[in-house]
């Protein structure tokens, strides 16, 4: 059965020409007329819903959102043309005067409904030398696109969720209004990189120091905290990069480990009291952290060590009565906590720890049988009871017997624990009811790998880096500081 949609004879040219008579007489209020006009527009459209017993409740909704965005096109324009027309006609620098001022130049803007225009002064700032436009400033609009800020948020916010052919189609359902997928990139693109900047700007603040005296002790955002346990998480993943692009075989040439995939430095940090295990039987229990900050970048380990510094004091580094970092076995993530974390506890990731006695046991008794589940558990055993020293010394007994892939296994979890012995002492994180395992970072970037590592993708550094940096923003409940009219939204749904 075909469905013939109908065609709503809607008064789009009449809106249009309400458009045009909103910028020419921009002091004027949005007249009754105009939203009568409207309200025709929309009693057509449910006339012809009516008139369509197929047409259920979807029909209906989809129907009054493309109406009213057309109402909403009108009311935008008219509110950013009276604010445009109120704005002081000074350099929004220096305050001074401007000259060869041109009032009413045109421009057509992006916004979440549609198109919309806006006229406004452009003028000559001797002092700063410049030609500026005071009310696009004041509009928070940029110089170098025509998307409006919540147009920037929307790109910004799809893009770092998925790739833009998908964000493209996406929008189109969601808002009713197709962003392109070049917008979508550009735009995305352009909000990471502000992004960017804003990170660097707050990392290299100056440490928020407590005022001393005991009458300001209300101001500080804890005066007297619980003593609690900051728990850091470091790991990293691999991404690719379109880096000399075309010049694969030179580069190979050149340099025979040439290799476009390129470590993502990542971190998490929370209070211990903010983890807590949910589940029905206690067989089933999980973690679950309620608040907690992250860190991912493409910048290396000084960015890393630069940003997660930030995301502990935030957490209140300085004021945790206990620091306790777990990772894997990594030689830099333990470099980094000696330099930056030297009084934090560490930990070896328990599961990391495992998997060296599972890599022996397959060389021993073949992958998943029974006999090498009956070798290794006692062995798990003793490591879950801090008894590492043991088990070296039964892998270096068994090492005259084994073949020589089970000798190397064997080497490589003897050299493992000896380099780790002192961070695996986890009788003493059960009774602190600690986390053993890397578990909360692990799943992080696992989560960013979907995004970040899809079949076939290539990243350019600037790219991946703003689009993480994004990421970031949004996980750490920061978006505000880049978007700030997204507190209106939290507030009216709170
Ligand atoms: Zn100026």
């Amino acid at each position: 059965m075909t469905v013939s949609l109908p065609q709503p004879r809607c008064s789009s040219a009449a809106l249009e020409e309400l458009s045009d008579e909103i910028l020419t007489h921009g002091q004027k209020l949005l007249l009754e007329q105009d939203i009568a006009r409207w309200r025709e527009d929309l009693r057509q459209r449910l006339e012809q819903i009516q008139r369509h017993p197929e047409q259920g409740l979807g029909f209906i909704e989809e129907h009054i959102r493309q109406a009213a965005l057309k109402l909403q096109c009108l009311l935008v324009q008219k509110a950013m043309q009276d604010k445009a027309d109120a704005v002081d006609e000074v350099c929004p620098d220096c305050h001074g005067p401007l000259c060869a001022k041109k009032r009413r130049v045109p421009r057509s803007l992006d916004a979440y409904c549609g198109k919309v225009k806006l006229l406004r002064t452009h003028g000559w700032c001797a002092r700063c030398e410049q030609w500026v436009f005071p009310a696009d400033r004041m509009l928070g609009l940029r110089e170098d696109s025509t998307a409006s800020p919540l147009v920037q948020e929307m790109c910004a916010l799809l893009v770092s969720k998925m790739p833009a052919e998908q964000a493209e189609a996406l929008s189109l359902r969601i808002t009713g209004r197709r962003l392109s997928r070049s917008t979508l990139a550009r735009e995305a693109q352009r909000q990471g990189d502000s992004a960017l900047q804003v990170r660097q700007q707050l990392v290299e603040a100056p440490v928020w120091v407590a005022p001393a005296s005991p009458t300001n002790a209300a101001l500080l955002p804890e005066s007297s905290p619980q003593p609690f346990t900051l728990v850091i998480q470091i790991d990293a993943w691999n991404v690719r990069e379109r880096d000399h692009w075309g010049h694969t075989r030179k580069m190979r040439r050149k340099d025979p480990k040439f290799d476009r995939w390129h470590w993502v430095y990542t971190a998490t940090c929370f209070r211990l009291n903010h983890r807590l295990t949910k589940g029905r039987s206690k067989n089933k229990l999980r973690a679950i952290i309620t608040e907690r900050s992250y860190v991912a970048t493409r910048g290396g380990i000084d960015a890393l060590m630069q940003q997660l510094y930030y995301e502990a004091r935030a957490r209140g580094l300085a004021q945790a009565q206990r620091v306790l970092v777990i990772a894997d076995g990594a030689v830099w993530i333990w470099n980094l906590v000696e330099d930056r974390f030297r009084e934090a506890v560490q930990r070896l990731d328990l599961y990391h720890a495992n998997a060296y006695l599972w890599a022996v046991a397959k060389e021993l008794f073949g992958a998943g049988t029974r006999e090498s589940r009956q070798w290794v558990k006692p062995l798990l055993k003793q490591i879950c009871n801090d008894q590492v020293a043991q088990v070296i010394t039964q892998l270096q007994q068994l090492k005259p017997r084994l073949t020589q892939a089970a000798t190397k296994a064997a080497d490589e979890a003897i050299e493992y624990y000896q380099n780790n012995q002192k961070r695996m002492k986890y009788k003493q994180a059960r009774q602190l009811n600690e986390p053993v395992g890397s578990g909360a970072i692990e799943s992080t970037c696992r989560q960013l790998q979907c995004r970040f590592k899809r079949c076939g993708q290539f990243w350019s550094t600037p790219g991946d880096e703003a689009l993480l940096c994004l990421e970031m923003f949004w996980r750490n409940q920061r978006w505000e500081l880049l978007f700030p009219h997204a507190k209106l939204t939290a507030i009216a749904n709170n």
